[in-house]
């Protein structure tokens, strides 16, 4: 039987970048001590206290469906959390609660894109974001944003593309890259996507967690809320990966129709998951902090190692849970470079080019094991470049 070609073409299959990730699994899985340094997810678990929340709720009968839309109480707690942050004025009629980031994105996706819609992302990128684009029949568009540039994408560079685009989605803080959009940065797309009539999908699953500046959503900017669907997530700002909670944020328009796709998808979140995030949102901004703690100190860690040797440059790591390493100076691809050094000390990075072709000749590097043995996995790896150098 012939299955569907959106389906069979999800992701274009080949090699992606993504074999030195399998490769360590399987030598993890063979008992080998590899050290990762690949995936974004927290060293800690969730938080005792919301898991209490958790349990507290589903014994007191919140198993059964819930509300598609989300709960109004969470609904209402995601939307102030927005006004607050953002200034823009948000109801719970502008939010919905969705799986997880991911599927707020396949949501947003499907809000906006028709089939064949060209949809605009910045390279380099989160890895789901094209098969998330032709999963509704898109067709995704990388727009590189260069090293050179501290990984900022220039509106010029959009611009080239953005006649006949319906969309362009951006990411900020930035996984794979760590760099925060400035201001200005924001403002040249902003400008980019009103005078292209463009609508902006805003990625701002890591916005707790920024070192430099601050983030700014681009929905506050003039004229951008009722053009910009916002995504969030409780996963990398309250170690809740595996809860599946998010949010999409929109006009209250949108949010109406993609109440009607979740009823034809998901059928809404757990009502004991939703007041979990409910509980974890009341906690504020201390709880943040407990679970965005580690990684400013490993970017420290990080800053500090590198300053003490002129191979391996660093991208400024402004946000997020990742350090972007150029090891260029190597003579080796990201993907040489992460083969090799899986193979010779078991540490397994992931090569910038499972990225896209922007950050070709980069590592990422994913601080999310302990201080101790991550100081010493990063002292390994310059070792290892300074050998590969000279
Ligand atoms: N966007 C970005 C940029 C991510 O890095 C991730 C997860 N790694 C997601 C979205 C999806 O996260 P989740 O579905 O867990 O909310």
């Amino acid at each position: 039987m012939e299955l569907s070609n959106r389906i069979t073409h999800l992701t274009p299959g080949g090699s992606d970048g993504w074999e030195v990730f399998y490769k360590a699994r399987a030598l993890k899985t063979a008992g080998e001590p590899v050290t990762e340094l690949t995936i974004g997810e927290h060293d800690i678990r969730t938080h005792p206290s919301i898991l209490d929340a958790m349990h507290v709720s589903a014994k007191g009968g919140h198993t059964g469906y819930a509300a598609v839309p989300g709960t109004q109480a969470l609904r209402e707690a995601v939307a102030t959390r927005i006004q607050t942050r953002t200034g823009v004025a948000t109801g719970a009629e502008n939010i919905l609660i969705t799986p997880g980031g991911q599927a707020a994105l396949y949501a947003a996706f499907n809000a906006i894109c028709d089939e064949g819609d060209t949809a605009l992302f910045i390279d380099p990128y989160y890895a789901t974001y094209p098969g998330t684009i032709r999963g509704i029949g898109g067709v995704p568009q990388a727009i590189p944003a260069y090293p050179r540039n501290g990984f900022q994408p220039r509106a010029e560079d959009i611009e080239e593309h953005a006649k006949g685009a319906t969309s362009l989605l951006i990411n900020t803080p930035n996984n794979p890259t760590g760099a925060v959009y400035t201001r200005d940065t924001l403002q040249a797309i902003a400008d980019t996507c009103i005078a292209n009539d463009l609508w902006l999908i805003s990625d701002e699953v890591y916005d707790t967690q920024v070192w430099d500046g601050s983030h700014l959503s681009p929905r506050a900017l003039p004229n951008m809320a009722d053009r910009t669907l916002v995504v969030g997530s409780m996963s990398k700002s309250h170690a809740m990966t595996g809860s599946r909670v998010g949010w999409v944020c929109g006009p209250a328009d949108a949010i109406e129709h993609l109440i009607n796709l979740a009823t034809h998808t998901t059928y809404g979140v757990p009502g004991y998951i939703q007041d979990a995030a409910l509980f974890a949102l009341g906690e504020g901004t201390p709880l943040e902090d407990v679970v965005s703690a580690p990684f400013s100190r490993r970017r420290k860690i990080t800053e500090d190692l590198l300053a003490k040797q002129n191979i391996v440059k660093g991208c400024p790591i402004s946000g997020a849970m990742y350090a972007m390493l150029d090891v260029r100076a190597t003579g080796l691809s990201g993907q040489d470079f992460a083969n090799a050094l899986l193979d010779e000390h078991l540490i397994a990075t992931m090569p910038g080019e499972s990225f896209g072709t922007a950050a070709a000749g980069h590592v990422r590097v994913a601080m999310t094991i302990d201080d101790e043995t991550y100081t010493s996995a990063l002292q390994t790896l310059l070792d290892f470049a300074k050998d590969k150098a000279s």
